[in-house]
């Protein structure tokens, strides 16, 4: 099960490759196949274990070549600024060959260059909650039902930062048929709730 195995599409598999990835890592060995066949997952991975590669080449792979629509495809919800960068950091990396277009949503940026982005219709939103909720309160028009794959990254944190209420008004803005992932260090109570409401028959995936 190297990423040769995949089937991802050569955009992707490219820059893989480019970023110097040889060997999935185990966390990506195991989730990545579920990912890719549309299941949603809730994954127990800390960081450093590769788990945002192990979202982000699956995402990549199922927007890369769908036609092209208006509307908001992916949404990765991450508890801090820092987190959020550098999610969009490897997101441009890994999306380099792709012309998918990417923005990001957080706190400490003026909402006025916040704007300008978003009205460039991107296909993938990365976004701290509380920035996400400002913006969808403050933008007419602006919907989240468009969204295909949402990820919730480093849940735990994102709980222990007091974001539970907006998570959960988030979810009640997402449609249906959506998939959904849930990364996470530990699974708290508080967030295995979360992960029912949230997720459709999750496979869950340890280590
Ligand atoms: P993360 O756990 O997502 O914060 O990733 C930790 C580090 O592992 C990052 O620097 C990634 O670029 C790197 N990484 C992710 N997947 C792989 C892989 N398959 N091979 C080598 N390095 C990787």
């Amino acid at each position: 099960g190297g990423f040769e195995s995949l089937g991802l599409f050569p955009e992707v598999y490219r820059a893989v490759k480019r970023k110097g990835y040889r060997v999935p890592t185990p966390i990506q060995r195991k989730t990545m196949p579920l990912i890719l066949d549309g299941a949603d997952v809730v994954a127990m991975a800390r960081t450093g274990s590769g788990k945002t590669a192990a979202f982000l080449i699956p995402m990549l792979q199922r927007l890369c070549r769908q036609v092209p629509q208006s509307g908001v495809r992916a949404l990765i919800l991450s508890p801090t600024r820092d987190l959020a960068l550098q999610t969009l950091k490897f997101t441009k990396e890994l999306g380099k060959y792709t012309n998918l277009r990417t923005c990001l949503l957080v706190g400490g940026d003026s909402m006025e260059s916040q704007f300008e982005t978003l009205a460039q219709s991107p296909d993938i939103l990365i976004a701290t909650p509380g920035r996400l909720m400002h913006h969808l309160s403050e933008v007419e028009g602006m919907t989240l039902r468009t969204v295909e794959y949402v990820v919730f990254d480093e849940a735990d944190s994102l709980f222990e930062r007091g974001f539970a209420e907006q998570l959960h008004k988030i979810l009640l803005q997402l449609s249906e048929t959506r998939q959904t992932l849930l990364f996470s260090a530990t699974l708290p109570s508080a967030l295995a709730e979360f992960a029912k409401a949230g997720l459709r028959d999750p496979v869950l995936v340890r280590l």
